[in-house]
């Protein structure tokens, strides 16, 4: 049976273009340096955002705490929202790896006050720790993607007290994209930024950390810490290329399907959509009247249709290369039916 995956934006597999790249691909051992694949797909990272240096790691995860570890000392505070992935979904690593304390701004939806993240920089006194780090995220993984304006105060008020700020771009095309601005342009509200390969532009493995060469070299030595280092990458490489030439210009495609999809969904008895976090390739909603969401997602499944169970209450679609207008359609119609 063929199945559409709308559990994530991660699950896509990569393109045939992709699988002919890497087949191909020119490798060398990129511990030493000498990978021409990995190479080039630093250097196309780092034009696309502006900065001088980029660095090659294995997920998105890594590439947050790895900036993490390099930016700060152990026993420093890092800013940043309640809700963003370093603390949601990356088990706890800032603690174990870093070392640090994470000061959580209340950002349900990513949006963090500018003036309140200025209150929380530490000043000097034998009590607290140092400020080291201010982290944003955009898109966030609320569905919503942050304006330049807000990106900017925050740079700004990092830039007054001397504080790096560091861009979970995961989604950071999906943003520009929504913003219908260059990567460059969000990526100058920062000073480090990683963004995935491995979502929405499809690539099978692979994250980019990107930043000044000086920052990115204490990274690439952190990495080999980290046990990142690794050998013929020019392998999984070779398909990041193929993301960033191929994949990026379509992301609005993903963002057109999912505002779709929540149309559809919307015109169902019992579905509330968040309509203001309709910004990228996800759709979030609550369902009333399932009884069991065991059962309903296991009914989906048997349609031909993979979702998540909802997390906090909340069911997210997300739509992606793989899964057409039709498919949907065919979606939102099954949930229809099983309601
Ligand atoms: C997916 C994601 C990551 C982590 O990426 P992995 O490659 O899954 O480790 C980090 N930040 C955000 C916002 C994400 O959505």
């Amino acid at each position: 049976m063929k199945y559409f995956d709308f559990r994530s934006d991660t699950v896509t597999k990569p393109t045939q273009t992709m699988r002919d790249a890497m087949y191909r691909a020119e490798v060398g051992d990129d511990v030493y340096g000498d990978d021409p694949t990995v190479i080039e797909l630093e250097k196309k990272s780092a034009q696309m955002l502006g900065k001088e240096s980029a660095l090659f790691i294995p997920s998105g995860t890594f590439g947050n705490q790895l900036a993490v570890l390099t930016h700060t000392k152990r026993g420093d505070e890092v800013i940043l929202g309640d809700m963003c992935h370093i603390v949601m979904h990356e088990v706890g690593a800032s603690s174990v790896i870093a070392g640090v304390q994470l000061r959580t701004v209340s950002a349900e939806d990513g949006y963090m006050n500018p003036k309140y993240v200025e209150k929380l920089i530490r000043e000097e006194d034998i009590h607290y720790p140092d400020t080291g780090l201010i982290c944003v995220e955009n898109a966030h993984s609320s569905g919503k993607v942050m304006t330049l304006e807000n990106m900017k105060q925050i740079y700004e008020i990092g830039k007054k007290h001397e504080i790096p700020v560091h861009l979970d771009g995961a989604r950071l095309f999906n943003a520009a994209s929504a913003l219908n601005v260059k990567p460059s342009e969000i990526a100058s509200y920062a000073d480090s930024i990683m963004f995935c390969l491995s979502k929405g532009l499809c690539a099978p493995i692979g994250s980019m950390l990107v930043g000044d060469t000086a920052f990115i070299e204490r990274a690439r030595k952190n990495r080999k810490l980290m046990g990142g280092g690794m050998r013929q990458a020019g392998i999984i490489a070779a398909a990041g290329i193929v993301a960033l030439d191929e994949m990026v210009e379509r992301l609005d495609e993903d963002h057109k399907s999912a505002k779709r999809l929540a149309q559809e969904l919307a015109k169902i008895k019992g579905v509330h959509i968040f309509e203001e976090r309709l910004d990228i390739n996800m759709v979030f909603c609550e369902i009333e009247g399932i009884e069991n969401d065991e059962l309903f997602v296991t009914e989906l499944d048997k349609r031909g249709f993979l979702v998540n169970g909802p997390e906090m209450g909340e069911y997210r679609f997300v739509t992606n290369f793989w899964t057409p207008e039709d498919a949907v359609l065919a979606l939102a119609k099954a949930i229809e039916e099983l309601l």
